[in-house]
């Protein structure tokens, strides 16, 4: 038996409960046939913290993940708090998790399963096999940059302001992590700008071909982040990681993401920066919301938090192993045909979130010769 690794759920609301539960009972399995242990504490988080205890996120909860090897999400909000002050909402708490761990590299990764590949809105060939990981800044840049506001001058003109700052050491940091990913893929890294316009495009090229020097094993490549877009929807086979600040990041994942065709399938992670021992903060969380439309119904796709799930496996646990296996579960479940709603299509059975729970963990007995 290894040593307990702590993880702190955070189911939150709406389906996130429905699909975290499917996420309890593939971690139950882990313990029972592979001798790996979680030590995990449940927290309450968004809507669920508010009715609870008024806010969206405790500073109990807080120090829970400050304490925690690796923190998994859910999702947050729905209408019932779509009135509550703005520093009280949902997903204020989301945000003062991302802001006090520091987590300032969002992946994203998009991949697309052979058995998939009818379900994006590009031409099947042009994404069967896709495995693109966007690793996006997510702490800093034009979101955060001061001065920014709204204002009126003596001569009355009004005007509007944001400001795109960046330290070497945030795109710094942010690239390094994108190049120690593509050692681990496939050895390619796109660092996506704007360095014809823009000066922090200009100071981005800059440190990544200077980063780039350390890593003589991955290939680098500079793209503007317009040509970026183009590419994607035009010969995304091409990339492997793609490094960008957090606005370009923010529109190129979403972009990415279609690509893929389904919500419900799209892992995250959010990473900072390592400690002396090299662990790092992460937390982990499908792309999706809370679904208010569905929740309760069983009939969410478990499968973004479950690929959240392996994505902690892989990155802070180094599970690879472990990860490979849920995967291939995954895989093969969605090639004998068995969808959930939102990914059904003529010629699939249509399944609950929990009978695809109960799928997966038949094709994990299977996949280590149980039955
Ligand atoms: P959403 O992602 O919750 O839902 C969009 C659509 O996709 C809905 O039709 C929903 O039923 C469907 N969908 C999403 N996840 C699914 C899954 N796993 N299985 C099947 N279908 C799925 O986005 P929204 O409707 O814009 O937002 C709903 C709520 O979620 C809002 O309160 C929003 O603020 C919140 N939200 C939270 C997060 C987060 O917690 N990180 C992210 C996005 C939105």
């Amino acid at each position: 038996m290894t040593a307990p690794k702590k993880i702190l759920l955070l189911p939150g609301d709406g389906i996130g409960p429905e699909v975290s539960r499917q996420v309890r009972r593939v971690m139950d399995w882990m313990a029972k046939r592979r001798s790996v242990s979680f030590e995990v504490k449940e927290g309450l988080v968004g809507g669920a913290s508010i009715d609870a205890h008024g806010t969206p996120l405790t500073d109990e909860t807080m120090a829970d993940a400050m304490a925690a090897d690796a923190v998994l999400f859910g999702a947050v909000g729905g209408p019932k708090w779509d009135e509550v002050a703005r520093h009280l909402r949902p997903e204020a708490g989301l945000l003062r998790l991302r802001k006090d761990m520091d987590l300032f590299a969002n992946l994203r990764p998009a991949f697309v399963y052979d058995s998939m590949a009818d379900a994006s809105s590009l031409k099947p060939d042009l994404v069967r096999g896709l495995d693109i990981l966007i690793v996006r800044e997510l702490t800093s840049g034009v979101y955060f940059g001061q001065p920014r506001g709204i204002e009126t001058l003596p001569t009355g003109v009004r005007r509007a302001i944001d400001t795109q700052l960046y330290t070497e050491i945030e795109v710094n940091r942010v690239v390094r992590v994108a190049f120690d990913l593509a050692t681990k893929r496939r050895n390619k890294v796109h660092s996506v700008e704007k360095a014809n316009v823009m000066e922090t495009g200009v100071f981005w090229r800059e440190i990544a071909t200077k980063i780039g020097k350390e890593y003589p094993s991955v290939e680098l490549q500079h793209m503007y982040a317009d040509n970026c877009a183009m590419q994607l929807v035009r010969n995304p086979k091409q990339f492997d990681v793609i490094v960008t600040d957090n606005l370009f990041g923010d529109i190129l994942s979403d972009c990415a993401a279609m690509l893929t065709g389904s919500l419900g399938m799209l892992p995250s992670a959010s990473l900072g920066a390592p400690d002396a021992s090299g662990r790092r903060k992460a937390l982990y969380e499908p792309v999706h919301g809370s679904a208010p439309d569905i929740a309760g119904q069983n009939v969410a796709n478990p499968l973004a938090m479950l690929l959240s799930f392996t994505m902690m496996l892989r990155w802070s646990f180094d599970l690879h192993e472990d990860a490979d296996l849920i995967e291939g579960a995954i895989k093969s479940v969605l090639a004998s045909g068995m969808r959930t709603a939102d990914i059904a299509s003529p010629g699939t059975a249509k399944v609950s979130t929990t009978t695809m729970g109960e799928m997966l963990l038949r094709e994990l007995d299977k996949a280590i010769g149980i039955i």
